[in-house]
């Protein structure tokens, strides 16, 4: 066994919230994507079917509560922006819609 195998072998999460240490690949633990601090599924009140469903989909975000409203926040922002740009290109489009009747 190489080095960097025995050290993965070794890696311990510790949960930011209980301090517990989890030693074993198949403790619940949710690694948050924005601070990167781990969590057990206890702590962030999640039982076994709703860790498993999250775990399993690789495209979900997990974010901690400390950054949950951070992280809402600027996807809020993005969505206004969004939104405004919508409106904008409906204006537009109405416009041009407009100008062609008239021509
Ligand atoms: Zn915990
Ligand atoms: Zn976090």
């Amino acid at each position: 066994m190489d080095k960097e195998a025995e050290k993965a072998m070794f890696v311990a999460w510790t949960c930011e919230i209980c301090r517990r240490e989890f030693k074993d690949d198949h403790s619940r633990i949710l690694e948050c994507e924005h601070c990167e601090g781990h969590f057990c599924a206890k702590c962030v009140k999640l039982n076994d079917t709703e860790y498993d469903m999250i775990s399993a989909r690789k495209d979900f975000h997990w974010h901690c509560v400390g950054c949950e409203p951070r992280v809402l926040q600027s996807i809020q922002i993005e969505k206004d922006v969004e939104k405004k740009l919508a409106e904008f290109m409906a204006k537009v489009e109405y416009k041009m819609k407009t100008r062609r009747k008239r021509l």
